[in-house]
């Protein structure tokens, strides 16, 4: 628990979120201000800011939980499709600083965008550019 987090009161219960799956290292809620019908967040119960932050066990009780939840979400709403998503880092756009996975429904026709559509400019990269990168994170 960290103190004035806003989804560590969630995971606590001292403030309401709708919970649609707890499991021993993560949970999940309905998004309060959601960007479709069904719009779930999946968290760690452990606070951790950043993906870099969370244990290997919570890491995958996030993923394992959001696999689960993808097609119960997307069959509740009738959703055709579904993003999911993680703002990390306040430079990707994280308001909240504790891990969360968006789990978007879309629908055909909803006016949305896919993933592709978070950054900005595409840059302009050579071969070599990118033989460079792949090698760095390798
Ligand atoms: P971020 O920009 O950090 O990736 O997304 C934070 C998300 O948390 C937003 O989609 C926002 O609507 C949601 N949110 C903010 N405050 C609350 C809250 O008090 N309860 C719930 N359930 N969601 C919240
Ligand atoms: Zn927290």
């Amino acid at each position: 628990m960290s103190d004035d987090c806003l989804f560590c009161s969630i995971v606590d219960g001292d403030i309401p979120g709708r919970i649609v799956a707890e499991r021993d290292g993560a949970l999940a809620f309905l998004d309060a201000n959601p960007l479709a019908p069904g719009h779930t967040l999946v968290v760690p119960r452990t606070h951790a800011e950043r993906l870099d932050d969370l244990s290997a066990d919570d890491s995958r009780a996030v993923f394992d939980l959001v696999h689960d939840l993808v097609p119960d979400v997307e069959a509740a709403v009738d959703a055709d499709g579904l993003n999911v998503g993680v703002n990390d880092g306040e430079a990707a756009g994280q308001e909240v600083p504790h891990v969360h996975v968006h789990l978007v429904p879309r629908f055909e026709g909803d006016g949305g965008a896919p993933v592709h559509a978070v950054a900005g400019d595409r840059p302009d990269l050579s071969d070599d550019d990118l033989d460079e990168i792949a090698a760095k994170i390798e």
